[in-house]
């Protein structure tokens, strides 16, 4: 179990890192591809102070370093959920789970468009996570929405186990059903199925943790960087307000010094006990 987790290796989550290390908190980065950050994508950065017209690969390669050297472990991993477990906060991300006593969410800007149907029927055969529910589909017709890098392994998983999948890879989707999941129509072709597993790379926040509180598609938050759920915070572009990387650095330390006083209170709180 680690002192705090934090999801998105972007400027947020490891900035968070760096400060929850600076505090002597084991910290673990659970994360996509550092490419697939925003700050990774930015051909040259003109405005983070210090540091004019590096590159965001750059600053990227130097953020994970720092966070590295400082001993925060950078786990590869998309996570499918999260949720409070007793004693803390438990994430999945393909096969493995970690859990933490605080949990950061330095998701970037999520993608929050969702297929016609998907809201409706999340729960009643639309998943996010072959791992989590593949063996509720075993000897079961299901369609897999390969949207990410890793989907088609997950599309493999859930073949083995027994599930019957027809993979796609079209992002025109719809998903019909009335109390449960009947069928994909894919690029206008309706495919009957029993379950609809949309692997993207992103997954909303609200989707991801259940009774977090969203607006717009951003995490709601505290002045404090707390969010609606117990022990959970938040941070970068993922709360709204400017997409930059200095404010991602920023927030994310501070949401990462609210952490560790929310796990020093619990801590506290256990002692009197
Ligand atoms: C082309 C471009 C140019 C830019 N130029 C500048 C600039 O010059 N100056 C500036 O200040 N800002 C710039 N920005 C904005 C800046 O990059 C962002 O504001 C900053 O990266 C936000 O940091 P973040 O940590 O909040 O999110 P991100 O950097 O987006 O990192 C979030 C990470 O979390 C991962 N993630 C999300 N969900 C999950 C999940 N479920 N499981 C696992 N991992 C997950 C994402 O894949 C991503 O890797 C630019 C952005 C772009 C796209």
């Amino acid at each position: 179990m680690y002192d705090i987790i934090i999801i998105g290796s972007g400027p947020a989550g490891l900035s968070a890192a760096i400060t929850a290390r600076a505090r002597g908190k084991s910290a673990a980065v659970i994360s996509n591809s550092a490419t697939d950050s925003g700050l990774y994508k930015a051909p040259a950065v003109e405005n983070y102070p210090g540091m004019p017209g590096v590159s965001g690969a750059e600053l990227s390669r130097r953020l994970i370093a720092h966070a590295r050297e400082m001993g925060a472990d950078i786990i590869t991993g998309r996570v499918t959920s999260a949720l409070a477990a007793s004693g803390g906060l438990s994430v999945g991300f393909g096969s493995e789970f970690e859990t933490g006593g605080a949990l950061i969410l330095a998701l970037g800007v999520v993608q929050t468009s969702v297929f016609p149907g998907e809201a409706e029927l999340l729960g009643r055969g639309v998943s996010y996570c072959a791992t989590c529910d593949g063996m509720l589909y075993r000897g079961k017709s299901i369609v897999v929405a390969s949207l990410s890098d890793g989907a088609a392994e997950e599309a493999e998983y859930l073949r083995s186990i027994g599930c019957r999948v027809t993979e796609i890879t079209t992002g025109n989707i719809e998903i019909r059903g009335n109390i449960k999941v009947e069928a994909v129509i894919a690029d206008g072709a309706e495919i009957p199925c029993d379950g609809a597993f949309i692997l993207r790379k992103t997954i909303a926040p609200a989707a991801l943790l259940p009774g977090l509180e969203t607006a717009g598609g951003f995490i709601k938050i505290n002045a404090d960087f707390s969010a609606s759920v117990p022990g959970v915070f938040a941070a970068g572009d993922c709360v709204g307000g400017a997409r930059q990387i200095a404010k991602a650095v920023g927030e994310g330390q501070l949401a990462a010094l609210a952490a560790i006083a929310y796990i020093e209170n619990a801590e506290h709180i256990g002692r009197k006990k």
